[in-house]
């Protein structure tokens, strides 16, 4: 499970703000702001540390390709054509045509691929396809090779808005799979692929070890029409792009220090075999090793890309421990069973015993996948619900990013745009980072650990609306747990004071700011985007005698502001209650109508004030980053130092990756 930035404030922006003596963003296009992160520390790690840092993130780009084509079978043309344009027109790069054109081929390396990283929806280009086509034309032949003959399949991909509309479409009713056009199944109907995969559930019943079935495979039709899974593994599908993450994975093991030397050998044989079983014995490993200073990601991890929440995509994120900022989220995991214990969901689906909960600060090195150009803010895995509940899981919070978004953000505006009282804001400004790091933490830490599964209630039961449900879940319990008097006991929070900040905050976008994510008369549809809406809608509701939440108008303008903190912290309890039974108990029903009427729908009069205003910033919605670059120093044949370096150009380092790091065809 990943969080994704929550604080308005921390998904804003500003270029004037320094990197020493360089701007925080390197570029801006569309609603998309690109940063750059520092790696503090790097320099003063030990040689061999850094040098397992260097291979793992060679490991971590070397994936890329497989995420565009998971996102949509068209994207690796797509974007190759795209790149042999720009990198070989000869014509006026000036024109309104050509910007227009460099501006989507930006999208589509942001996103990884031509549909927005965060709605899903399809690009839709500013420059027409004759133009695209005479810069075709322009450029000899030979400079396209294989993609010559799939200039009208890449074509029809852009131009053509009925063909892949969307990459995920979640929409009650339709069918998820022949709807979303990202690559997890081919020619396969959401019937046949919830037979195929209820059938392998139902021969694994009663297994308590039960294999994440479907996670790392394209499931489709063979000559027969018969359904049969494509696996992603060394002799498999994608496995040009495996070979290259083994090859470096190889190295790191061969710097690597026990437990971590052996974790990655089994690392290596899952990619090797495509045994689930073999992912499972690697995370085992992975959650036990709480000693490796450098730590990292590198798989099949997420399944939110997936309609039915089963295939997952590929990311990778290279990371070492802030010795400093840990003790944090050390205080959080030694008390884990009392936050567990104290919790306000049913004592039935309370976990009895927490067992392993290791939660950090990390300092990121290297982004790839799906965590790149956009990442999450903090990780918790493994996925697998047993192995959480038998050796727990191990969860980060990412320190280099939410200070790098902080110090880019700073001085936008932002909070005087939308913040009505005057106290709410001072209230955010001096508090806001520390309750959206402590909210990040518990979110990840004990959030998504906490509670279980009624017996026999099957991991899968919410189907479409387990992702909201499940960070509906982790959020409410970061929400109850940051303005509980235990924190200020703990010595983590010197007042309720920092609750309210976060509450205001979270209140504010979930009702209101993160919309500006969202295009003119669509809906909300992104897990992260829903839950917040979810859990600040129902609130609302549930409050609305008391006007523990309310709407002002003031000069024209909507503000929402909580007036009753205290009430709300009680609103946030008994609604994880309820979102905690619904999981235990798998009510499938229950969880969809919470989802559809508060997360979905957008009120369209507030979502063009918001629009508006928020335009008016000049604040791209979303945000994401360019990675350092790593160079090994070679005296004798082998490595004696690594340099690090901070590019500063998005394109150039997109250029970089598609011609080093390309390892796939462009049909897979
Ligand atoms: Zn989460």
């Amino acid at each position: 499970m990943a969080s994704v930035p929550f604080l308005a404030i921390a998904c804003s922006a500003c270029s004037e703000q320094s990197f020493g003596e360089r701007p925080w963003i390197v570029d801006r296009f569309d609603d998309i702001k690109v940063i750059r992160y520092e790696v503090p520390g790097f320099e003063a790690l030990p040689l061999e540390q850094k040098e397992l840092v260097y291979y793992l993130s060679e490991a971590a780009k070397c994936g890329r390709d497989i995420l565009f084509d998971q996102n949509c079978a068209m994207n690796l043309p797509v974007r190759r054509t795209l790149e042999t344009i720009y990198a070989e027109y000869k014509g006026d790069r000036t024109t309104d045509d050509w910007k227009a054109l460099e501006k989507y081929l930006k999208k589509v390396w942001f996103a990884n691929g031509i549909h927005h990283h965060y709605s899903n929806d399809k690009f839709v280009p500013e420059f027409t396809e004759s133009y695209f086509l005479q810069l075709c034309e322009s450029i000899p032949a030979e400079k396209f090779g294989e993609l010559c003959g799939m200039i009208g399949e890449v074509c029809r991909a852009i131009f053509d808005p009925a063909l892949y509309p969307t990459k995920l479409n979640q929409r009650a009713g339709d069918d998820l799979l022949l709807t979303s056009s990202s690559n997890y199944y081919r020619g396969v109907t959401q019937a046949e692929a919830e037979r195929f995969y209820d059938a392998m559930a139902a021969a694994d019943a009663g297994n308590p070890e039960p294999v994440s079935y479907g996670l790392n495979s394209q499931l489709t039709k063979n000559e027969r029409g018969e359904l049969v899974e494509r696996t992603w593994r060394l002799d498999g599908m994608y496995g040009p792009a495996i070979e290259r993450i083994v090859y470096w994975l190889e190295k790191a093991e061969s710097v690597a220090a026990e437990p971590q030397r052996s974790n990655i050998a089994a690392l290596v044989n899952y990619y090797r075999t495509g045994d689930l079983k073999e992912f499972d014995r690697y995370n085992i490993g992975w959650v036990r090793d709480t000693v490796s200073h450098v730590d990292f990601v590198n798989g099949f991890i997420e399944d939110y890309g997936d309609p039915l929440g089963r295939k997952a995509s590929w990311e990778a994120n290279v990371n070492f421990r802030d010795s400093v900022a840990c003790h944090r989220t050390e205080v959080i995991s030694a008390n884990a069973q009392w936050f567990e214990d104290h919790s306000p969901v049913d004592p039935a689906f309370r976990k009895p015993v927490v067992k392993g909960v290791s939660a950090k600060v990390i300092t990121v090195a290297m982004l790839g996948g799906d965590c790149y150009p956009a990442t999450p803010i903090g990780i918790n895995l493994p996925n697998a619900d047993w192995i959480r509940k038998e050796y727990g899981s191990k969860s980060v919070t990412i320190d280099n990013i939410t200070y790098a978004y902080d110090q880019a953000a700073k001085g936008n505006g932002f909070k005087e745009e939308f913040v009505l009282r005057a106290e709410d804001r001072d209230r955010i400004e001096r508090y806001g980072k520390l309750a959206d790091d402590l909210h990040t933490d518990l979110h990840e830490c004990l959030g998504h650990g906490s509670g279980q599964l009624a017996p026999g209630v099957s991991a899968g039961a919410l189907r479409n609306y387990s992702s909201t449900l499940e960070e509906a879940r982790a959020d409410l319990f970061g929400l109850y747990y940051i303005g509980d008097p235990k924190l200020v006991e703990l010595g983590l929070v010197p007042s309720f004071e920092v609750a309210k900040a976060g509450y205001a905050d979270y209140i504010l976008n979930g009702m209101m700011t993160q919309l500006a994510r969202i295009e003119p008369g669509k809906d909300v549809e992104e897990a992260h985007m829903r839950n917040r809406k979810l859990i600040a809608e129902w609130c609302y509701e549930h409050g609305k005698a008391e006007k523990v939440i309310e709407w002002v108008e003031q000069e024209g303008k909507r503000y929402v502001v909580v007036n009753d903190f205290e009430r709300l912290r009680a609103l946030f309890g008994e609604m994880l209650r309820e979102v905690q039974r619904i999981k235990s108990e798998g009510d499938y029903e229950a969880g969809k109508a919470l989802v559809e009427r508060y997360a979905v729908k957008v009120d369209p009069e507030l979502h063009r004030e918001v629009l508006d205003r928020y335009a008016a910033l000049h604040i791209e919605p979303y945000g994401g980053f360019v990675n350092p670059e790593y160079e090994p120093v070679i005296a004798d044949g082998r490595i004696v130092d690594v340099k690090i370096s901070y590019p500063a150009d998005f394109a150039a380092q997109m250029m970089c990756y598609s011609t080093d790091y390309s390892f796939l065809p462009n049909r897979n």
